[in-house]
């Protein structure tokens, strides 16, 4: 009997926290997503200081982006980030956008567009998001996002205010 192996997909994390060392709990999740059976990491960005999204009454966060390839199915991957988030102490209880230990989204899977009530893919915030999109243009400049066109292009539409890249 052949066992065929899964095929290896490239995909594209985006990771923030805001609470409880948002610095180490990064660290610690990107460890965290490198040691997952079935995903190997291939690049990752600088870490980015962010004003926060949706609620102002909550600290700034630290954000980066993650290149990884991998042998999970996109549910399969989505399920592994979030068993990282929860043991980092993500609550889901609160407001939407409000303060978290630890965020993981999927941002892009191979040439995938998927459209789930608990999948968006290419995440749909992506646009509007200078977070994302300076740390993600830092590690993969040349890539054409499926639906939405070059990062280079996205990048260029989208303001820098308020994001600093820490060293
Ligand atoms: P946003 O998705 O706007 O950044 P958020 O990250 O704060 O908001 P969460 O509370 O982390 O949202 O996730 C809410 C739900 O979003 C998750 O339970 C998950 O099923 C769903 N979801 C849809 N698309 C994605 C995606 N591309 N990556 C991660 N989660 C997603
Ligand atoms: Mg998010
Ligand atoms: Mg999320």
């Amino acid at each position: 009997m052949t066992i065929s192996k899964s095929p290896v997909v490239t995909a594209y994390l985006g990771l923030g926290s805001n609470l409880a060392s948002p610095l180490e709990q990064l660290k610690s999740a990107r460890a965290a997503i490198a040691a997952t059976v079935g995903i190997k990491e291939r690049a990752f960005s600088s870490l980015y200081h962010s004003l926060p999204m949706g609620p102002q009454d909550q600290p700034d966060y630290v954000n980066a982006v993650m290149a990884i390839d991998t042998e999970l199915s996109v549910l399969d991957l989505l399920q592994s980030l979030q068993v990282i988030e929860n043991a980092h102490g993500r609550c889901r209880a609160g407001e939407r956008w409000g303060a978290r230990t630890l965020d993981l989204d999927i941002l892009m899977y191979g040439d995938q567009q998927i459209d789930l009530p608990m999948l968006t893919v290419p995440h749909p915030g992506i646009a509007e998001r200078s977070f994302v999109l300076y740390p993600w243009h830092e590690i993969a400049p040349e890539l054409s996002i499926p639906g939405k066109g070059q990062l280079t292009d996205l990048l260029a539409n989208c303001s820098l205010a308020g994001l600093k890249r820490l060293d």
